[in-house]
């Protein structure tokens, strides 16, 4: 018995080496030459803020769509969106573009021309911005260490964790599991939609009918049954990865169905925002897209009231904060993963989490005895609450399940638990449900000075 259990953690353990040599590659990857022209003047390169070469993003000035329709009009060609888009990326000096949300743009070329940037600034383009790439925020593990299995839930204090260093996860169970029409947006490499500890929390699009290559809810995506892949631009947000299906796990896995963990939620559904691609590195412009894409949703009727965010990179975007704050508006409450680079938010703010803007909150990682994740970024200020991040089983692909580590993992604890605080609470704003979680923590004396709330996340305090 022993030995057969051995060899299956053996093989994970081949496993998930493979997928972290997999996962590591784009971190590693040459940092990218500065894009050439850029008007901004120089920018800093680490390896969290790596811009796309030869890709901008922009917003429009009031009525320079219409401006470059009318000119198109002029010459007799067809008013077709593809011909608009392809105008505005030869007026930036580039080749294509398309359409992120409202007056938002995402171009793209092979490399930047100022002068031409300079020009179109004058008349049509109101803001210009680098787009950057973003990464999933978990860490390599030490695989063999298999102890303390998910005692992120319930930590009873054996093989070196802490008695209650958890987030109280049976206690709120008793009062509440989240109902079955809240949504979870999970912006990430996507969600394994067949794993069985999953597939029944997948959401589906009530208003969509599948396969009949029609955009039935006309919100733009066509067959969006299940979500949306922005990063291969395909309706299957089946993760091709692991990361997303991790945090998934962790967020609403089914619990009582007699197979691996149980999600903090439950009961909640999942909707699969696939923006990163099979190397676990994405962009800022499908980020944008994909937290566009969920208000337009919730704007539709859908109950979706929180994204996770286990995933950061770039510099500062006023695009994607207005995106953020159009997210605010819907209800939309964003959990961000504050950073696996052991720095201080504060002097060096990690996107989309130091986003100042009252649906953001911003999640430490910390370990089983309590103590702050040695890669886990903090911040006094910019850092909102600590949350379980260190050693954490979730499910990944094919049926699998594999501990990680991360900032990646704490951010869907607090996803669950503002999940479950939304389901019985249904009135709340994303600013009263940050508010709840931070002001419900069991303290921490250790965290003072490291995060706004010292303390660990209470699903039990938060709900009673
Ligand atoms: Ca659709
Ligand atoms: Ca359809």
């Amino acid at each position: 018995m022993e030995g057969m259990v051995m060899t299956r953690f053996r093989l994970f353990g081949v496993i998930s080496s493979l997928l972290l040599v997999f996962s590591a590659a784009p971190l590693y990857a040459q940092f990218p030459k500065a894009p050439a022209g850029y008007p901004r003047g120089p920018l800093v390169y680490s390896s969290v803020i790596q811009p796309n070469e030869g890709q901008l993003i922009v917003k429009l000035k009031r009525g320079a769509e219409r401006r470059i329709r009318k000119e198109l009009k002029r010459r007799k060609a067809a008013q077709s969106k593809h011909l608009v888009q392809k105008r505005l990326a030869r007026k930036l000096g580039l080749r294509t573009s398309e359409k992120l949300a409202q007056a938002d743009y995402v171009v793209k070329g092979r490399r930047l021309n100022s002068k031409k940037i300079v020009r179109a600034q004058r008349r049509y383009v109101k803001t210009v911005e680098p787009n950057y790439k973003v990464f999933t925020f978990d860490v390599p593990n030490d695989l063999f260490y298999l102890l303390g299995l998910t005692w992120s839930l319930d930590n009873m204090g054996i093989w070196g964790g802490k008695a209650d260093i958890d987030i109280d996860a049976p206690e709120a169970w008793d009062i509440h599991t989240g109902n079955s029409d809240l949504v979870v947006g999970v912006i990430d490499t996507g969600i394994y939609l067949e794993h069985p500890d999953l597939k029944d929390n997948i959401w589906s699009n009530p208003q969509e009918i599948p396969n009949n290559n029609l955009d039935d809810d006309k919100n733009g995506y066509i067959d969006d049954v299940n979500g949306w892949d922005f990063a291969n631009e395909d309706n299957d947000p089946t993760d091709d990865h692991y990361h997303g299906s991790h945090c998934s796990g962790i967020i609403a896995a089914v619990r009582n169905n007699g197979r691996g963990i149980a999600g903090v939620a439950p009961n909640v559904k999942l909707l699969g925002l696939k923006m990163m691609a099979a190397d676990g590195s994405g962009d800022t412009a499908n980020l944008i897209r994909a937290i566009e894409y969920a208000t337009k949703l919730k704007k539709k009727g859908m109950n979706i009231r929180v994204l996770n965010a286990s995933v950061g990179g770039g510099d500062y975007s006023e695009i994607m904060k207005e995106a953020i704050s159009r997210a605010n508006k819907a209800g939309i409450l964003i959990v961000a993963a504050a950073g696996n680079s052991s720095e201080d938010n504060d002097a060096k703010p990690v996107y989309p989490a130091s986003y100042d803007l009252p649906n953001v909150i911003s999640v430490a990682a910390l370990d089983s005895s309590g103590e702050l994740a040695s890669y886990s970024n903090f911040g006094a200020n910019s850092v909102h609450v600590a949350a379980p991040g260190s050693f954490i089983w979730s499910s990944i692909v094919y049926g699998f399940y594999l501990p990680f580590s991360g900032t990646s993992m704490a951010a869907p604890h607090v996803s669950g638990v503002a999940a479950l605080l939304m389901s019985k609470r249904p009135g709340l704003s994303p600013a009263q449900v940050r508010d709840k979680i931070m002001n419900s923590v069991k303290p921490l004396d250790n965290l003072r000075g490291s995060v706004s709330s010292p303390g660990i996340v209470s699903a039990y305090n938060v709900l009673k």
